[in-house]
């Protein structure tokens, strides 16, 4: 009987692996992995049938196609009989499409499936930067979907927007967009925030021996960033929270206080 199970390998090489993790690899039939190359490398040393979907990108090629496909191949081999690793970078579970749709398609197909949570770069990026996202509270957006759609930001909590370097990607391609969607982001961002708020571009390391890059800038300068596919955006709080007079007073007449 087939069954299927996303794993997270973390951010770091040789760091952030779970032993739970590691386990379901040297155990799979087959394992399809979706990772930095280096990291893919080092999979292959834990099963000797490691299939990398990274192939399925294509620079014109639609992502969704590409997502499709690798839900397919993950189903197949599930539908063979295998017992199925999906190897996801970070936590499989984390802005990743493919291993909760593949979850999903495979328990309606009656088999058994499910996943085991990773290092994600957000909670690299907490580590790093030395931000709790309990501190102020932490809203997390994909930054396209964030500016496709109407959202409300709270500019008392913090922001992280995830692929800042397919902002504004109406292409859906695995590309990377320039200086004038980032134009159209920052604009967006004016409007609750001051042109000089200080705000960063993150990136974890995959090699423990590299440092986190953390380039700390104005707002105004977001268009001409240095952004990568792998870049986060962290937008720091930039009003202060506004006590709830109203609602203390109602928790005091029920304390007594
Ligand atoms: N599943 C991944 C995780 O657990 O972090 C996230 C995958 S999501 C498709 C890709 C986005 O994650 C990037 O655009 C970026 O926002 C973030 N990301 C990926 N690698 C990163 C890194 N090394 N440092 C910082 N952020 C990263």
């Amino acid at each position: 009987q087939g069954s299927l199970v996303c794993v997270g390998p973390g951010m770091v090489l040789g760091a952030h692996m779970s032993e739970r993790c590691r386990n379901h690899i040297s155990q799979a039939d087959v394992v399809f992995s979706s990772c930095h190359p280096v990291i893919e490398q080092w999979i292959s040393t834990m099963n000797p049938d490691v299939r990398s979907l990274q192939g399925l990108y294509g620079k014109d090629k639609d992502r969704g196609q590409t997502y499709a496909e690798m839900q397919a191949a993950l189903i197949q081999a599930v539908r063979d009989g295998c017992r199925v690793v999906g190897v996801f970078y970070g936590h499989p579970g984390v802005f990743a499409q493919v291993p909760h749709a593949a979850i999903q398609q495979a328990r309606e197909e009656g088999f058994e499936a499910w996943m085991e949570p990773g290092i994600s770069a957000d909670a690299c990026l907490y580590a790093d930067m030395g931000i709790d996202p309990g501190a102020f509270g932490c809203q997390s957006f994909e930054t396209s979907q964030f500016m496709f759609y109407k959202r409300a930001i709270d500019p008392t909590a913090y922001l992280i927007l995830w692929q800042l370097g397919h902002a504004g990607d109406l292409s859906m391609t695995p590309r990377q967009t320039g200086p004038e969607q980032r134009t159209v982001l920052m604009n967006m961002l004016l409007e609750y925030y001051a042109p000089d708020h200080n705000i960063a571009i993150y990136e974890s390391p995959f090699l423990p021996t590299q440092r986190p890059k953390i380039d700390w800038f104005p707002l105004q300068e977001l268009p001409d960033a240095d952004v990568s596919l792998i870049s986060t955006l962290v937008v720091p709080p930039g009003k202060k929270l506004t006590p709830n007079h109203a609602i203390v007073k109602q928790l005091k007449s029920i304390s007594g206080a």
